[in-house]
């Protein structure tokens, strides 16, 4: 029997509410779908702190390193705000990343008809987009020697630098034509080839690695046009791949073609387990919201659809992930919205656990 394990680290503020909303789907999913998780919850984040006086144990650590995924939902908030920076919330988070060794982060950019209208771009252009952009996470500009502020004469220079080996771009690159080929098969890379030797090795390491794949259709762009080209007709990309810094920035931009921080998932990916899953981690991009927290607010959307990802990545279970996604767009179409997603007039919101008990409901309609 195949065992799907999953370690899910609620952590503070609205990261317990909304994953409360994730832990039914898990439950319908067993009740009505005979797929069972093997589920063990922890701490993360301030909540830990307080418990072990650290944001994230070892045994925590231990755990998260076997399981096939870890759900996250959000850590900080502002009564660790003045913690000493070795113990701080998001230390948690980032020792989970740094020591699962998770080089590919996924954000996707998905845009639900119901929603088109909350984007700052025009409706045809966003309605129904579905792409997904693969940063790499743990090298590039941001980690690479020499940096500092040095004395240059009489005055100081400040220098990053952007370094890449083989190995970094061919794992990368791997992931996001794994995903192509759970997708739409079209992959499009982007660097900046014409000024940098990094994007010269970049591009030739990519093209190379997409030899493995020949049902996948790789373009390779500059990423300065490939930021024109995602505001002007984001529907041509499937998926793309990009470097740290690029990452940063253009997930940043696609995620926002539509709309609120309450729908957005996430997924970072590590190097394939011995059960030849990846070591994940899942998460919405959103943080612990801590105005809105305890108050039946947050949108619990960003985790479910973060959980999704989970089916379809870590569990290969797409079709019933695209059944998550499916159940939230139908929710979505009769007009349900949590607070943040309010702006029709006449609409009063519902609450956290009611987009939730909502989602089931559509869960159920679609057997
Ligand atoms: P935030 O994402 O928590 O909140 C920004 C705004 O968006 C707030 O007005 C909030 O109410 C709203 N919002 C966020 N998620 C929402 C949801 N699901 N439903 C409805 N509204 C939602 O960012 P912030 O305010 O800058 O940070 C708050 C705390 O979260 C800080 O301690 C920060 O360090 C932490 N943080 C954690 C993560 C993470 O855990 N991955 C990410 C970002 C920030």
């Amino acid at each position: 029997m195949t065992t799907r394990s999953l370690l899910i680290l609620p952590g503070d503020g609205i990261g317990p509410e909304v994953m409360a909303e994730v832990r039914k789907v898990i439950d319908w999913l067993g009740a009505k779908r005979d797929l069972a998780f093997e589920v063990s919850e922890d701490l993360v984040g301030g909540c830990a702190y307080d418990k072990h006086g650290t944001p994230l144990h070892d045994d925590t650590m231990a755990k998260a390193q076997e399981v096939d995924a870890v759900l996250l939902g959000a850590v900080g908030g502002p009564k660790y705000d003045d913690l000493d920076f070795s113990v701080k919330p998001e230390r948690g988070l980032l020792r989970l990343r740094k020591e699962m060794d998770l080089f590919a982060n996924l954000r996707p950019a998905q845009c639900f008809d119901a929603l088109a209208d909350f984007s700052s771009l025009k409706r045809d252009v966003v309605s129904g987009l579905d792409i997904m952009i693969v940063r790499e996470l743990t090298s590039g500009v941001y980690f690479g020697e020499p940096r500092g502020i040095f004395e240059e004469g009489n005055e100081r220079v400040g220098i990053n630098t952007q370094r890449y080996t083989e190995s970094e771009i061919d794992r990368v690159a791997r992931a996001a034509f794994d995903l192509a080929m759970k997708r739409g098969k079209k992959l499009c890379s982007m660097e900046k080839a014409n000024v940098m030797e990094s994007g010269i090795l970049w591009r030739e390491v990519v093209t190379r690695v997409g030899a493995d794949y020949p049902e996948v259709e790789l373009s390779h762009m500059y990423a300065d046009a490939g930021a024109m080209q995602l505001t002007r007709w984001p529907k041509q990309f499937d998926v793309i791949v990009t470097d740290n810094l690029f990452g940063d920035l253009l997930s940043d931009l696609a995620a926002m073609l539509t709309g609120s921080l309450g729908m957005l998932p996430s997924a970072s990916l590590g190097a394939p387990m011995e059960n030849g899953r990846p070591k994940a981690l899942y998460e919405p991009v959103h943080g612990s919201a801590p105005d809105i927290a305890g108050q039946g607010k947050a949108n619990p959307i960003a985790c479910i659809l973060s959980f999704a990802m989970a089916l379809r990545y870590s569990f290969d279970l797409g079709e019933e992930a695209a059944r998550v996604e499916g159940a939230v767009e139908a929710v979505l179409a009769k007009g349900l919205r949590t607070a943040d997603l309010l702006g029709e007039e006449g609409v009063s919101p519902v609450s956290t656990a009611e987009m939730g008990d909502a989602v089931i409901a559509e869960l159920d309609a679609s057997l």
